[in-house]
This record gives C-alpha cells, sequence and structure tokens, in this order.
C-alpha cells in the first residue's frame, strides 16, 4: 500500500500537480492612485515589500507637490536618475515631441497637479509652455512597473500581477501556460470594454480622457495635454492602451499615442516595433494594431 501511495506521489509531481506556491496580495495608494498588487512564490512577501518601498521612494524622489523633490531641482539628480531623465527626453525626441515630460508648469497652470481646476489664459499658457518644467506625471508608474520587474528577476518569484492605477504590470508566465487576460477599462463605465491577452512579463498602460479631468461652464477639460497648445489634446480618442514589453516606454508611448490621435498614431506604430496599441475614439470606436490579441468587442485591425 505504501508503495502505491509513493509512487502516485511521484507522478503527481511529475506530471506538475504541486500545490500553489504561496501567494500574497495587497492593495495601497501610492503616486494618487490606487494600486493592486499580487505576487506568487516563496519571496512573494518581500517582493509585496519591496514594491511598496519603491512606489513610496519614487513618489517622493520625484513629488510635484515637494517644492524640494528632483523635478525642481534636477541638477540633484545621481547618476541613476539623470539617466531616467535622459530616457524621458530621448522619449520625447522619438514622439515627435508629442511625448513632452517638461509641461509641469503647463499641468499646474490648470491645476492638475493640486487639484485646483480652472482655465488659464492663453499669456499664462505661453509662459507655462516657455517654463520647461519636469513632470514625471506620464511615465512614472510605467518606470516603476520596469523597476519591479527587474527586482523581481533578483528574487524567488514565480509570477506577479501588479495594477498600478491602470498601468498593468505582468511578471512571469502562469503555471498552466495559459496568457495574462487584462481588462481595458471602458471609457463609459462599467465592465470592461475589452480583454488583452499578453504573455510574461509585459506593461499594458492606458492613458484615458476619463482619468482626470474637470468641467467648466459645460466644456470638460482633461489631463492629457498637447504640448503643441498646452490645451487638452482634442484628437477624437477617448482612451489609447499599450502594450509593450518595457514600462517606461509603454507608459511614455500610451500618453504620446493619445496627443498624435489615430491616424499619426498608427503611421508612428508602423515605423515601430516595440508595443502594439487599442485605441478607443470618442464615437466608441475601437481600433487594434495587428499584434495586439484582443477579444470581447469588436473593431477594425490597423495593419502594418
Ligand atoms: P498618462 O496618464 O500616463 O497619459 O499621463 C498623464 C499625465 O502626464 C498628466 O496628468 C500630466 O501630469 C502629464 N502630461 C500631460 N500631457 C503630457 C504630454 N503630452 N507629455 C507628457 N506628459 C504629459
Ligand atoms: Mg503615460
Amino acid at each position: 500500500m505504501k508503495r502505491v501511495i509513493c509512487i502516485l506521489l511521484i507522478c503527481l509531481l511529475l506530471c506538475g500537480c504541486t500545490p500553489e506556491k504561496t501567494s500574497v496580495r495587497s492593495e495601497l495608494w501610492a503616486m494618487d492612485t490606487y494600486m493592486a498588487l499580487q505576487f506568487w512564490g516563496d519571496d512573494a512577501q518581500t517582493a509585496l515589500e519591496q514594491t511598496a518601498a519603491l512606489l513610496r521612494q519614487l513618489e517622493d524622489t520625484w513629488s510635484a507637490a515637494d517644492p524640494d523633490s528632483l523635478v525642481y531641482h534636477p541638477e540633484n539628480a545621481d547618476a541613476s536618475q539623470q539617466a531616467l531623465l535622459s530616457s524621458l527626453e530621448a522619449l520625447s525626441t522619438r514622439t515627435g515631441g508629442a511625448f513632452d515630460p517638461k509641461m509641469g508648469a503647463v499641468s499646474q497652470a490648470w491645476g492638475f497637479l493640486n487639484k485646483e481646476y480652472r482655465v488659464p489664459d492663453q499669456a499664462e499658457l505661453t509662459a507655462a509652455l516657455q517654463a520647461r518644467q519636469w513632470d514625471m506625471g506620464a511615465a512614472m508608474k510605467g518606470f516603476a512597473g520596469r523597476q519591479i520587474a527587474a527586482f523581481l528577476a533578483q528574487l524567488d518569484v514565480d509570477r506577479a500581477l501588479l495594477n498600478l492605477g491602470g498601468n498593468v504590470q505582468t511578471y512571469g508566465e502562469k503555471p498552466d501556460g495559459d496568457p495574462w487576460s487584462i481588462g481595458i477599462q471602458n471609457p463609459w463605465g462599467g465592465d470592461y470594454i475589452g480583454v488583452l491577452e499578453v504573455e510574461g512579463t509585459a506593461s499594458v498602460i492606458t492613458s484615458g480622457d476619463y482619468q482626470r479631468y474637470f468641467e467648466k461652464d459645460g466644456v470638460r477639460y482633461h489631463h492629457i495635454l498637447d504640448p503643441k497648445t498646452g490645451c487638452p489634446a482634442d484628437t477624437g480618442l477617448t482612451s489609447v492602451t499599450v502594450i509593450c514589453r518595457d514600462g517606461l516606454t509603454g507608459d511614455a508611448l500610451s500618453t504620446a499615442l493619445f496627443v498624435m490621435g489615430l491616424e499619426e498614431g498608427s503611421a508612428f506604430w508602423r515605423q515601430s516595433s516595440d508595443f502594439e496599441a487599442v485605441f478607443i475614439l470618442s464615437t466608441g470606436e475601437i481600433y487594434a494594431t495587428e499584434g495586439a490579441r484582443l477579444s470581447g468587442c469588436e473593431y477594425e485591425v490597423i495593419y502594418r
């Protein structure tokens, strides 16, 4: 009898039918948004603690609310922080300036940084555009995803699923070999509008006009600004989701594609090979680049 049980156990192990490894989950408020973190593996608890510490540290270092932070004193950046600023400048160049990480004074003029919303006049906008003030808002959560994926590789963590305020970072493979399923938020509320499948470690990042906005005299003003005008980008889109191996790139590109709009954004995708995208128009139409594995909704495919 003992022998039969032993053989059965060995068979179970060989089939990979071992019990699920430790998993920990946590929710927290960081970078002015709700975050949900889940890790699987023997170092899951350590991973959670390191992730929370990293998010707090990034938040403090680049805080728009702290006059002593690096956004106002980039001259105090160390070598790795300077490398981040250089990467942001390179992404700005790559996107023809649609992603512009130096519009902090413009966001401030609209009240998006301190939530004291108002419509600035043209003179104020012109001065704010000229100020070239750093703002990490469009790329920091994606950068955090990149940093977290890098340190998870040093730990005994099999996989992780992180929702960093609408920026999803996956890490590792699911044990059953299935891809991760990531919902795209419905801009009009309610359930997800569609589901994206991604394999392994990836970032799925959405920029949407519904994520932060205010209304004044019946007009809606949202937080993604066109660097040419300093005003909310008005290209007929309500959201753009980018699927990218690198979080920082994906985050910068989601913002840039929103500013470019569907046509220019599709042309930009055709010249690139490091991301896929889903565009949702204000009319409700959905367009997805041919490599995006989208289901659960009707959409037009953007071909190369
Ligand atoms: P995201 O949600 O990633 O698209 O980032 C939007 C945030 O980035 C805004 O709240 C601003 O702080 C900042 N921002 C707005 N417009 C731009 C832009 N064109 N390029 C870079 N950052 C921007
Ligand atoms: Mg972004």
